[in-house]
């Protein structure tokens, strides 16, 4: 071997050191990507173990410098350089792979939200709703379902435009969800039709659930007044048609239009109300 290569193969442990140095920005990226938990905890160990090594190669690098004698000094050099090529490939590849898991789970919520309610899409109601009949008609459990309608919010976009009545639907997007159990779940229908599933709820109980939703908003303030707008307090009030699943009933989309007649009887009724479908067609 030249003395060239020589002089190569033995400043390969301080590029070793400064390899180390470097895999500590992707740890430390990856770290605050990562939510409180314990693989954040496992990460920071790394981080120790990384320094340890950093600590542990200059040592031995400084050895090297000194006692030219030590055995095997090019084959320990080419370890050192290769153990720290592995630490650096390994914390790159582990943030690259939490970047792109990240982005996936981005997409598929965007996916399967409504952007403007930021609920769930129909896209997703219709999944949901597929899930829990199939659950309800396999083990018999009861099912309801909510829908929805705000009573007249043309109004709403003709007094105030477009934009305020986008606010009011946002805000109803948020009370719902903050009104709702963890186990319920909440979709945008259409335009502002509201579709709200309640498992292991049977018609009374979600009857009872809606007339406190119905309150609810009812009592809310969905934009404050603002003079310089010229907004007076906007609330709102909704009309609330419920079905329950019941066995016999042929599919998912049975029980939707059940939802949707009791909420047309609701809104014929004088609106601000609940109606509970008895399942006939009288609704
Ligand atoms: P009612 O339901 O009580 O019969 O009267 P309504 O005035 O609410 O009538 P309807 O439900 O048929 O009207 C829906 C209105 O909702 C019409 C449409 O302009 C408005 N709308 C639908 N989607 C949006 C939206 O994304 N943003 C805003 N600002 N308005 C919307
Ligand atoms: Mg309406
Ligand atoms: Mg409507």
């Amino acid at each position: 071997m030249g003395n060239k290569m020589h002089l190569i193969i033995n400043s390969l442990d301080i590029v070793g050191v400064i390899i180390l140095f470097v895999s500590l920005l992707p740890i430390r990226k990856l770290i605050s990507e990562l939510p409180p938990g314990s693989l954040k905890k496992w990460w920071k160990i790394l981080v120790g173990m990384v320094v340890f090594f950093i600590g542990s190669y200059l040592y031995i690098t400084i050895q090297f410098r000194f006692e030219s004698t030590l055995y095997g000094q090019e084959v320990m050099c080419m370890l050192l350089f290769f153990g720290s090529l592995f630490v650096y490939l390994v914390s790159t590849l582990a943030l690259k792979t939490t970047l792109d898991i990240k982005r996936i789970y981005t997409l598929e919520i965007e996916n399967i939200t409504d952007p403007l309610m930021d609920i769930s899409n129909r896209r997703h109601l219709e999944q949901k709703l597929h899930q829990e009949f199939s659950k309800s008609v396999r083990y018999n459990l009861p099912f309801s379902i909510l829908m929805l309608d705000i009573d007249h919010f043309k109004n709403v976009n003709d007094t105030y435009g477009h934009d305020v009545g986008d606010i009011v639907l946002r805000n109803l997007g948020a009370l719902i969800k903050n009104f709702i159990r963890e186990s319920d779940s909440v979709a945008r229908y259409g335009g502002e039709e509201i579709v709200i599933l309640l498992p292991l709820t049977d018609g009374q109980h979600a009857a009872s659930m809606a007339e406190r939703l119905r309150y609810e908003i009812e009592q809310y303030v969905m934009v404050p007044s603002d003079s310089e707008k010229g907004i007076t307090e906007i609330r709102i009030t909704a009309s609330i048609g419920v079905a329950e699943y019941a066995s016999g009933l042929l599919n998912v989309d049975e029980l939707v239009k059940r939802a949707d007649k009791a909420m047309y009887r609701a809104k014929r009724e004088g609106r601000n109300r609940i109606f509970l479908s008895d399942g006939t067609t009288s609704d």
